[in-house]
Formats: structure tokens, sequence, C-alpha cells
């Protein structure tokens, strides 16, 4: 192929423009990110010899070298990966495959920092080597293609590139940098090694540079034609705990994940057992931009006896838990295991319990800790990540019971942070239920005429704001044998928290109501399917509940938000006897219109919609203007 003037993708030259103008700390993040390039290409490589051994061509053994050239002012990072066809570098280098890249830019552009660590978590990587150089040429040629085959990229960062076909005897790949001006620092071995080892330590592959030797005839450290290691070498989970810094685990966990906060909790174990595997597992602190991403996979990388097989094998992790990250090494699978072998595999079954229980314990740590950091970051992961928490009720039977004690809610005592153990501490005596409301938001909940008798009597009421808690509450029912409880449906029975007295004082309201109660079921009829009495209310003159077995009307609302039609069924009007508006329905001329008005103002307290907004103006409308 002769030499080929082509333009990047519009999404490319966004980000471009923004490598090169914007991100100013951080910097040589460029290394860890080309780095990691070269240790996935040999990744890749080992994985596709697995069946064809002849990639290995005469070089097998894997490894990445690094050096610069003072006079030329480039640094050089070579690997024995798998390489690139001019396909491939046209594609890979020039279009952005990943979805994320709006996110990226908006991220970027609010973000004051300008840190180019952002850069890596969204999949484009390599073109942050234009932030300390102008130009950037790539030579590469794929593993098993001809020598004749090999192919130089070349770009100055803006709006195009180049490529063309080059001869080129080795396989794998040389991303060679030519630095700006004033980004010499990194001419340095000793700058490149610190470098190297803060960020890829763990890479499993050695990273090799030039040795340096002191010079006693010129006094200065010269480099020598000797290579030698500058990283470990060992992937890290294959380390002994003992032998891995807490530094060294964060900072693995920032390659893996490409979040620049610490995560929340960690842990690293050799499971043996029927099945024998390596977890190093992280739970991070701050949910990813794209947790409600319904396509998005695990964050799990799968390897198989070091070698890597996947990323994001969801396989490995049940989907409530998908927000966790970190890598799985199994000493059992078969190497050639596919995405299809992984859902039905025993051994993945008894790796994705082992894990999922990690996980759990690891939260549960957190949140019983006894130190007030810990309870703070236990909060702020609730807030990022409870909802999908929450999730996991309905699919994750066998851990139902450890799920539920890791939930929080806001209630009538506190906004957030409210377990169902700290609810069942605080329960009354004589109280059998756990009562909660749903609503869509905090002040709906807070205030729900269905709350009042319960803030009279002193009775806690969780307030249910989430949209999946309709979801939970249709999988949980109790929580240490009390009941989970609406204070919206069905008939208020506070059991033993009412008096005998009360309940016959009601009575004998409900007695001498039925006329009144009677008149409104016929002017209703069409909107409730009964009317009755409640104690439920203290203040509101009404309130709307619905029957036992009905869909809440919360829920009824939500499915219709998303286009399903929910069952339809009317709800009950209660109404309070002893306020004064239900007092003088008796006698009163306007009975009807002040019967749609109770209704319509109870729909609308519960954060209901009316079907007939005007009609209810109009009659609010006549109620207030004076008789003539
Ligand atoms: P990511 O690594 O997240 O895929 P990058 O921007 O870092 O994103 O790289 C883009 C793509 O370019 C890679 O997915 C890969 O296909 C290709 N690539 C980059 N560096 C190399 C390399 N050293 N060898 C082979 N392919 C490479
Ligand atoms: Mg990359």
């Amino acid at each position: 192929m002769d030499k080929q003037t082509l333009s990047f993708q519009a999404e490319v030259k966004q980000i471009l423009h923004l490598v090169t103008h914007s991100l100013y700390s951080n910097k040589e993040i460029f290394l860890r990110e080309l780095v990691s390039n070269a240790s996935d290409a040999c990744d890749k490589l080992r994985f596709e010899a697995l069946d064809k051994a002849e990639l290995y061509e005469d070089a097998p053994n894997l490894e990445i070298r690094v050096w610069f050239d003072e006079q030329a002012r480039t640094i050089t990072i070579r690997d024995n990966g798998i390489g690139m066809s001019a396909e491939e570098a046209v594609a890979h280098l020039g279009t952005i495959a990943k979805s994320g890249t709006r996110e990226f830019m908006a991220k970027l552009e609010g973000d004051q920092k300008k840190d180019a660590n952002l850069i890596g978590q969204f999949g484009v990587g390599f073109y942050s080597g234009f932030i300390v150089a102008d130009r950037l040429t790539v030579e590469t040629r794929r593993a098993g293609a001809a020598p004749g085959e090999g192919v130089r990229w070349s770009s100055e960062g803006s709006g195009d590139f180049e490529v063309e076909t080059i001869e080129r005897a080795q396989r794998g790949t040389d991303v060679i940098l030519h630095l700006r001006d004033g980004e010499e620092e990194f001419l340095s071995a000793w700058k490149l090694k610190s470098i190297i080892g803060k960020y890829s330590d763990h890479i499993s592959l050695p990273v090799l540079m030039p040795q340096q030797k002191w010079d006693e005839e010129k006094k200065e450290q010269v480099t020598t034609d000797q290579w030698e290691p500058v990283n470990k070498a060992a992937a890290l989970w294959t380390r002994a705990k003992s032998d891995i810094t807490d530094a060294q685990y964060q900072e693995f966990y920032k390659q893996i994940s490409y979040d620049q906060e610490a995560p929340l909790a960690y842990t690293h174990n050799r499971v043996e057992g029927r099945t024998e595997y390596t977890q190093l597992l992280y739970v991070p602190a701050k949910a990813p931009f794209d947790l409600w991403n319904r396509d998005k996979r695990g964050g799990v990388k799968l390897y198989v006896k070091r070698v890597f097989i996947m990323d994001d094998a969801e396989a490995l992790m049940p989907v409530y838990l998908r927000f966790v990250k970190g890598v799985i090494d199994s000493a059992d699978l078969p190497l050639n295991v596919s995405r299809e072998l992984l859902q039905e595999s025993r051994d993945v079954k008894a790796i994705r319990e082992g894990c999922t229980k990690r996980v759990l314990a690891m939260l549960e740590d957190v949140a019983q800790s006894d130190d007030p950091g810990q309870k703070d970051k236990y909060a702020e992961f609730w807030r990022q990540f409870g909802q999908v928490l929450k999730e996991g009720i309905g699919e994750d039977h066998a851990n139902r019971e450890r799920l539920s004690k890791l939930y929080r809610f806001a209630s009538t005592q506190a906004d957030e942070g409210v377990s169902f153990e700290d609810y069942v501490k605080r329960m009354k005596e004589g109280q059998e239920a756990i009562y909660y409301v749903t609503a869509d938001t905090l002040s709906t909940a807070k205030n729900s005429p269905q709350l009042e008798i319960f803030r009279k009597k002193g009775i806690e009421v969780l307030l249910l704001i989430d949209r999946v808690d309709e979801w939970m509450l249709s999988h949980l029912y109790e929580f240490d044998g009390k009941p989970l409880t609406s204070v919206a449906k069905g008939g208020v029975d506070l059991g033993q928290l009412q008096d005998e007295e009360e309940k016959k004082a009601a009575d004998a309201v409900a007695e001498a109501f039925k006329p009144v109660l009677e008149r409104l079921k016929a002017a209703l009829k069409d909107r409730a399917k009964d009317v009755r009495t409640t104690a439920r209310l203290v203040d509101s003159a009404a309130c709307i509940v619905v029957d036992d077995g009905d869909m809440s009307a919360h829920l009824a609302r939500m499915l219709k938000q998303a286009g399903q039609t929910a069952p339809k069924s009317l709800p009950i009007l209660e109404v309070n006897p002893e306020h004064a508006l239900v007092k003088r329905l008796d006698g009163d001329a306007r009975f009807d219109d002040l019967a749609q008005i109770l209704f319509d103002q109870a729909l609308l307290a519960e954060g209901g919609q009316l079907e007939d907004p005007a009609a209810y103006v109009q009659r609010v409308t006549r109620l207030l203007t004076p008789q003539g």
C-alpha cells in the first residue's frame, strides 16, 4: 500500500483537541497507557496462539522494551505482541470503538483538574501519547503476517494520519513518541523507570530498559546495550499478600478501573477446594458514568493459569454486583473457554458464589464498622450503588438476608441511612410490623397523609423513594420475622398499638357516618371502589389507599410512565370523620363538588395526577367564589 492520508473520525478529533490543549496534570500517565496497550497486545497474542503456536514465530518470550534517544528526542515503546494489520491500524488508531466519548469530553470540560488520568477510563488511552508528543509514529506487523506486510502509521494529532506499508522483520508494535518542546524531562532513564515502577509494576511481562552504567572516564552514567527488567513482572494477584503493599493494591485498582478515587474495599484470596482460583476484587467508592448502561458487562477480568482470557466476564459476578472490579484467575477452567461455556460451567458457578460471598463480606465489614470514617464511606457507597444492590433481592435468593441487612433507607426519623436492624431496634412495644410508604420523592413521602396516625403514635415509617423499591418489595416481604406493611394498603390495623377504647370509638363514628358514606360512594362510584372512615388520619381530611392484594398507586404510575399497562383497579377513599370539612359534608348543598374535591386532593397529596385538572380547578373556584 502506498502512503495514504486519512482523516480521523470526528470524535477522535475532538478528543485529540482536548488531549493536546487541556490535560496539564499527571502527564506521565501516557507511559502507563502505552505500556498497558503493549501488555494487552501480548495477552492477545498468547490467547490466539493457544491453538496456533506458529504465531510465536521465533520469539516465544513476550516482553516490552522502552528506550529513549536524546538526540532524536524520541521515546519508543516496543512489544512483540499481536501487532496490527493495515486495516486494524486504521480502525483502532483512527476511530473510537467504545461509547462514552461524549461523557469523557463533558467530564474534561467540567473538571477543573484537567487530569490526564481520566483518559484511560474511556478507552482512548492511545491518544494520551499526544500529551507529550507532537508526532506519534507506530510501526507494527501482525503476528503471522509476512515481513512485507508491516505498517507505518503516523500523525501529528490534529486532523489526519498517514499509513503506508513497510518491511518489518519482527512482529508486534513500536510506538515512537516525538516529544514536544518543553517535555525533555522524560528523556531520562531514571524518570522513565520511576514512572514504570509507579504504574506498571504489576504488568505480568517483563518491561525492559537498557542498563545504565557508571563510566569512570566520562564521569557519568552511560547507556549500555544490556537490557534489564524494571518491573517485578509477576501479575500482582499471583504474589503473596504479605509482599504487596496497600499502595500497590491501590495502583492496580486504578489501572484496571481507571477510577481516580481509592476503592472502598478490596479482598485478595487464594481459594482452594472443589475448584481452585485466586480472586482480587475491589468495590469502588464512586459509581462509574455508565453504571446504568444495561449492556454494560461486569468489571471482572478472567485469567486461566495466568493467561488472560477475557475482560468483562459477566458470568463471574451476579448482575447486581456489576460495579465490582478485579481479577479472577482460575486453575481449573480450560484455556479455550468461551462466554457460552462460562454460562454453563459448574466451576464458574462455584466461583461466582464464592466471589459474591466475598463481596458481601467486604460490604458488611465497612457497614458494620464502628469507625466513623468507615460509616461515612458506607453512606457514600450506598448513595452511589444502593439502587443496584437492591436489585439483588430478586436475583440472589441465597443471600437475601445478608443483602437486606446491607440496605439503607430514609424514614420518618432520619433522611437516610436507616437499616432494617435500626428500625427493628426502635420498634414500639406491641408493634408487629415494619411500616413503609412508597413515593416519588422524599417530600411527597414525608407529607403523605397516611403517616399521620403513625406520627401521632410515634411509630417510625420507612420512606421508600427509589424507583427500585417497588421491585424490592415484590421480593422482600419480611425482615427478622416482621412483615413489611404498607401504610397505604388495606385497613390500618395498628394491632396492639391501638387501644380498645380507640377501636370502639372508631366503630361508633363509622356507624354514625354511614349515611354520608353512602352518599359519597354514590357520588364517587366511578372513581373509588369504596369509601370508609379511618383512624389513619389526624390533620388531613381524606386519603387514598388500595386493597391488600392490589397494586400500589405508586407502582401503577411507574408502570404507566414506563409505557406498560397497569391492571386497572379502583382505589379506596378513606375520610377522617374528625375533620371539619368532612363533618360539614352532611347537609351541604354542594355535596357533589365537595366529594370530588375531597377525592382529587387525596390523589394529589399522594403524588398522583388528576385525570381532569380543569374540572378540579373549576370546582375549587366555585367554592372560593362568594355566593351572590
Ligand atoms: P483501549 O486500550 O482501551 O482499547 P486505546 O486507545 O489505548 O484503547 O487503544 C486503542 C486500540 O488500539 C486497542 O484496543 C488496540 O486494538 C490498538 N492498539 C493500541 N496499542 C496497540 C499495540 N501496542 N499493539 C496492538 N494493538 C494496539
Ligand atoms: Mg489502552
